[in-house]
């Protein structure tokens, strides 16, 4: 069992964090457990150093035990192993899964008749209840801590081993929530509902030629027409015209890529040579 396995794991590891068993489930003598975790950070971490850190995260027997989740290697103890491999583990969390999607038959059984679709038609409520759930800190049949550290609850493949629906199915399921407002969603993570930005455009960089300055502009969000956006004004003036677009090869999550830039730069040059031609307006 996990408890016994702690001393060790404490005199090797320190007790920063402690872990605390809340909830256990035992699987063929193997015991799986959904732990809290507690400490301070006690390594540089943007000014957090000092300040306490809390969490929730499954962990089994392979995690604590010498020469299988952690050896001592040159004198310092380090984590070792893939805890995905632990079939015990994998059983426990389809268990829990199990046992939520009997907990919301059990909760809906008066509300409709069934049939194949029964549970799906509760998705949404189903969904709120998720949040609520990861919100109380209870374990809601899910490996690691991925969603969380995505800034969300949880993963629509979790829904979907609940749901006993195929991941091409819970993406339908999904959409309307999103219309709704009751949820985003950030890859598959489900997250808290938040307005998308204004769409805008990021002045990228621009060129001056003969009077003219043409401007390259990029999308702040992925809702966005993924493309360049060119424009150009008179030297010294504000008002802009549109000159074109460009699609973008690569989505500039962390700004622009290379190649990128570079077929702007020639595409925008390229305008531009045909509206030097023209000759600035006076005034
Ligand atoms: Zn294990």
């Amino acid at each position: 069992m996990i408890v016994d396995l702690l001393f060790e794991y404490y005199t090797a590891f320190g007790t920063n964090p402690t872990y605390t068993i809340l909830r256990s489930i035992v699987v063929d003598g193997h015991e799986i457990a959904w732990m809290r975790f507690e400490g301070i950070v006690d390594i540089p971490l943007f000014g957090k150093e000092g300040k306490p850190y809390v969490g929730n995260m499954l962990f089994c027997e392979c995690d604590f035990k010498k020469d299988v989740g952690w050896q001592i290697h040159k004198g310092n103890p380090c984590t070792i192993g893939s805890r995905g491999e632990c079939l015990p583990r994998q059983a426990a969390i389809h268990l829990r899964q199990l046992e939520l999607r009997s907990e919301y038959l059990r909760r809906f059984e008066k509300t409709t008749d069934s049939d194949a679709l029964f549970l799906p038609q509760q998705t949404p409520k189903i969904v709120c209840d998720l949040i609520e759930k990861v919100k109380a800190g209870e374990f809601i049949g899910e490996d690691g801590s991925g969603a969380e550290f995505w800034g969300g609850y949880f993963y629509l493949q979790t829904l979907a081993s609940i749901l006993d629906l195929p991941m091409s199915e819970i993406w339908k399921e999904a959409d309307p929530l999103i219309e709704q407002k009751k949820i985003s969603l950030e890859g598959a993570v489900v997250q808290k509902y938040r307005r998308p930005p204004p769409p805008r455009w990021e002045e990228c960089f621009r060129i001056e030629e003969n009077g003219f300055v043409g401007i390259a502009s990029l999308p702040t969000h992925s809702k966005m027409p993924q493309c360049w956006k060119f424009e150009r004004c008179e030297v010294g003036k504000k008002k802009r015209s549109l000159l074109g677009h460009l699609p973008l090869a690569y989505f500039p999550d962390f700004g622009p890529d290379v190649d990128d830039v570079e077929e702007a730069t020639q595409e925008l040059k390229k305008l531009m040579s045909n509206i030097t031609s023209e000759k600035p307006t006076k005034n």
